[in-house]
């Protein structure tokens, strides 16, 4: 696949931010560029760099061009508890902050680092929440792009509401303003928009992420032209420099083991999950998961059980819950629930294997929390969702998914959820809203079959992307681009 012929390879160095959501579409990348031909040092922390070893294992056994590096994090210097490297660990907000400033501690080590290698770096690759590492490409005299996991749609919105201030004299979180510079007419709210970690607090860091967006030599994403071209244009436009759509990336794995261990390892028997799936009927399963960060608290699980049970439809369930006081303990679902879907619903406590599961064919559609990478999944996978919305950019991604690609149904949540609020201040979803959208989504009717048939087309829009189209050619010309910048060899 390598263009570049006898040139020597162009070398990325990638660094994500510690969430799943953030660091899985990155390894992702990682393969992408190295099955194009360039080589990877993917920065990574030693219990970060655990969770995902099989992967990194299988990218040595399989000898690609990806070398992970992990640094040692400085928690104890910002006060966080040893081996807090990931967000999914912390619950308070401010540790949340303590920890990116650990990350951003990692600023002399990493350049002492790259310095030393025999291959100097020629750009950095680094996630939209380490802006800190404008500064290092800067130090190392080389380009810095910025990987924003979000999608075009949402990602032309955040820009707007914190460059244009959209929210500044509107106190009521609910009220509804007219996105201005959008290109069509569009409503937003304050509690339902990406926060950018614009909350009291993170102000100092909100402000350098916007700083470096604008500072960064182009913009990485995990969509593609042909999904959302309307807002790929705006959005490169008003940033006013180059948005590369080179997705969806997690196209580019092709070997099994490494689809099956994307994020982490499996809690289910995968053989066990794969032979119930090829059990069922082609297109009648309902798989429904709300990412890797969201917890479902047990009034919202019994709601979601009985909606299932009524519905009537087989389905795959993942849960994540903090109903359950350790990994092996049983989960408190609604008596006798069970036993009354035994054979037409399988539970899986813990992380599924996702990409795995959402392209077998007997999956038919998705409840999803919309988080990107679920989402971008789903539409790769040609499945009609439920949008099921939890917090940061994912109300915005249920509008596209609902009225703009027209591929879902929404559930109807009407306010956020999102890890740091009591069990009283979530609003729980009803057992018929969920049984109503699942009839809706899994049955025959007009509505249904046209969402259908326009998953199928944009399935295969994002394949051809991905394999001859728009999102190959652009990862080819990233990588032309880079190395027409060169290497810089001359950094002391
Ligand atoms: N994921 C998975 N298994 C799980 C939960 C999540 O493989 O049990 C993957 C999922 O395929 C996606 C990522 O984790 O790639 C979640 O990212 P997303 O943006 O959808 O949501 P977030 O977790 O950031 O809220």
């Amino acid at each position: 696949m390598n263009s570049l012929h006898d040139a020597p390879k162009p070398h990325f160095v990638l660094i994500p931010f510690m969430a799943q959501g953030h660091t899985i579409p990155m390894i992702d990348m990682a393969h992408l560029l190295a099955k194009h031909g360039a080589m990877v040092s993917f920065i990574t922390t030693p219990v970060n760099a655990a969770r995902v070893q099989s992967t990194i294992d299988r990218a040595r056994e399989l000898n690609t061009a990806i070398r992970f590096v992990p640094l040692r994090l400085p928690c104890a210097e910002v006060g966080l508890p040893d081996g807090c490297e990931n967000v999914d660990e912390v619950l308070e907000k401010d540790q949340v902050m303590k920890m990116t400033d650990a990350y951003a501690m990692l600023h002399e080590p990493l350049v002492l680092y790259l310095r030393e290698q025999s291959i100097p770096p020629s750009c950095i690759v680094s996630d939209l929440c380490q802006p800190w590492t404008g500064d290092v490409a800067r130090d190392l005299g080389i380009p810095r792009l910025m990987f924003n996991g979000f999608c075009a749609f949402a990602s032309l919105c955040r820009y707007l509401i914190h460059q244009d201030k959209v929210f500044e004299n509107v106190p009521d979180g609910d009220e509804l303003v007219i996105l201005p510079g959008f290109p069509h007419h569009l409503e937003v709210s304050k509690a339902r928009s990406p926060g950018n970690f614009n909350s009291p607090g993170f102000e100092k860091f909100s402000a350098k992420i916007l700083d470096e967006e604008q500072r960064a030599d182009g913009i990485v994403t995990n969509t593609f032209y042909e999904l959302e071209p309307l807002y790929v244009d705006a959005y490169e436009q008003r940033i006013g420099r180059r948005v590369w759509t080179i997705g969806p990336m997690f196209l580019c794995n092709t070997d099994r083991i490494t689809i099956a261990d994307r994020g982490a390892k499996a809690s289910v028997n995968q053989k066990h999950c794969m032979e119930w799936l090829d059990s069922m009927q082609n297109g009648s399963v309902l798989y429904v998961s709300f990412g890797s960060m969201a917890r479902t608290v047990f009034s919202q699980l019994e709601e979601i059980a009985l909606g299932l049970e009524a519905s009537k439809r087989p389905f795959l369930w993942v849960i994540k819950s903090d109903n359950k006081p350790s990994e092996t303990d049983k989960l408190l679902l609604p008596e006798g629930f069970e036993e009354r879907t035994r054979g037409r619903g399988l539970i899986i406590q813990g992380w599924a294997p996702q990409a795995l599961i959402l392209s077998h064919p007997s999956v038919g559609g998705f409840v999803t929390h919309c988080g990107w990478n679920s989402t971008v999944e789903g539409i790769s996978s040609g499945l009609p969702m439920i949008t099921w919305p939890h917090c940061a950019e994912q109300f915005l991604n249920e509008e596209l998914i609902v009225n703009v690609l027209k591929v879902g149904l929404a559930v109807g949540v009407k306010s956020i959820t999102n890890r740091t609020m009591k069990v009283h201040e979530i609003s729980v979803v009803k057992r018929n809203q969920i049984e109503r959208a699942v009839i809706e989504l899994m049955g025959e009717e007009t509505g249904a079959e046209e969402r259908r048939t326009r998953a199928k087309e944009l399935k295969e829009k994002a394949r051809k992307a991905m394999h001859e189209g728009s999102s190959y050619s652009n990862v080819k010309q990233l990588i032309e681009y880079i190395s027409s910048r060169g290497t810089r060899t001359d950094v002391q």
